[in-house]
């Protein structure tokens, strides 16, 4: 199969935002007014961000929701994307299966693929998102203020268990084992959220390398520090039942690949958040709050955890 078939049969499909899409030398796009371009780019690399024999389905999904995740901590509404694909040979199943995948996600949150590479290489998948906000909106990290309600969607911490249960270091039971690598394989941006947050929240980040870690993002940019209480922390039952475990605590705060959004928010937005969450039937759980000073202190029934250990190790 031609570079141009498969191009033409795995990675072609009709647009709804783009005057021009696959194709031609370049995409031609049309930014709605009084808005600005949101862009960025993640790359996933077989046997570094999923594992050689995941399943292409989940691979496909996955590479595009990473992405569409960033528009959505941004409070932007992803639209486009382009998709640059390394692939050691044309393996059709497998092929046909990603494909699948990646569209699944494009329709669910309505992105157009525009363009892309085809290359021959190890496989690696590189993807960028455009998406749109209106101008002078966009929730950044560097928003957040002193005395600001710390709130966190969803669970944290399945992917991170569903990681260690592939891995064999736990042995999960379902429901607990499907809930988890469905967390880990599937992940589910939080778009809708983020849009909603525009205007809400003071700044956002979407948790990918662990709560912990992207929090403190948010804190240094905006030259705060943080308290925590462990046992608010919206989790899987699994993980709610050994908290004390010190693995699994850093299976919460170090593990990453959640994709739900971390935000920070005035106290006086609290009844709207709430209502937020039952509207949008997503758990939004209020889990701390931002300090004046630099610190971050992370408590268990009020006993600080030790968050200095690094080089992080799901179940040692
Ligand atoms: P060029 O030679 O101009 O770089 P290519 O031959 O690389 O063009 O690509 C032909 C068309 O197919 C372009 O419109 C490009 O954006 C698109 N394309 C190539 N690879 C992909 C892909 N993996 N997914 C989506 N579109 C792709
Ligand atoms: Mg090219």
């Amino acid at each position: 199969m031609s570079e141009f078939n498969l191009i033409a049969k795995y990675f072609t499909r009709n647009t709804k935002h783009a005057d021009l899409g696959v194709g031609d030398d370049a995409a031609l796009l049309r930014v709605t007014q009084g808005h600005q371009l949101a862009i960025s780019a993640d790359m996933l690399v077989a046997g570094t961000h999923f594992f050689h024999d995941a399943p292409a389905y989940s691979v496909g999904w996955k590479s595009l929701a990473v992405n569409i995740s960033d528009m959505a901590a941004m409070g932007a509404c992803p639209k486009w994307a382009t998709l640059a694909i390394a692939l050691p040979e044309v393996n059709e199943p497998w092929l046909a299966e990603f494909s699948e995948g990646f569209f699944a996600c494009a329709d669910a949150f309505d992105v157009d693929l525009i363009g892309g590479d085809t290359t021959k290489g190890p496989l690696t998948l590189s993807i960028q998102i455009m998406g749109e906000v209106p101008t002078g909106k966009a929730i950044q990290r560097s928003g957040a203020k002193a005395d600001d309600d710390i709130w966190v969607s969803g669970m944290i911490g399945s992917a991170a268990l569903g990681l260690a249960h592939l891995q064999g270091k736990v042995m999960l039971t379902e429901p607990t084992a499907s809930h988890c690598l469905a967390a880990l394989n599937t992940p589910t941006p939080r778009v809708a959220l983020g849009l909603a947050l525009g205007g809400i929240a003071n700044s956002c980040i979407d948790i990918s390398d662990g709560l912990t870690a992207d929090l403190s993002h948010i804190l240094k940019a905006s030259h705060l520090g943080a308290k925590l209480a462990l046992e608010n922390i919206h989790c899987d039952d699994y993980l709610r039942t050994h908290l004390t475990d010190s693995n699994i605590q850093q299976c919460i705060l170090a593990g990453g690949d959640d994709y739900e959004l971390l935000f920070t928010a005035p106290k006086s937005q609290r009844d709207y958040i709430h209502q937020l969450s039952h509207q949008l039937q997503l758990p939004l759980t209020l889990i701390g709050e931002t300090t004046p000073q630099p610190a971050l202190v992370i408590t268990h029934h009020q006993q600080a955890l030790d968050i200095s250990k690094k080089g992080f190790d799901h179940f040692g």
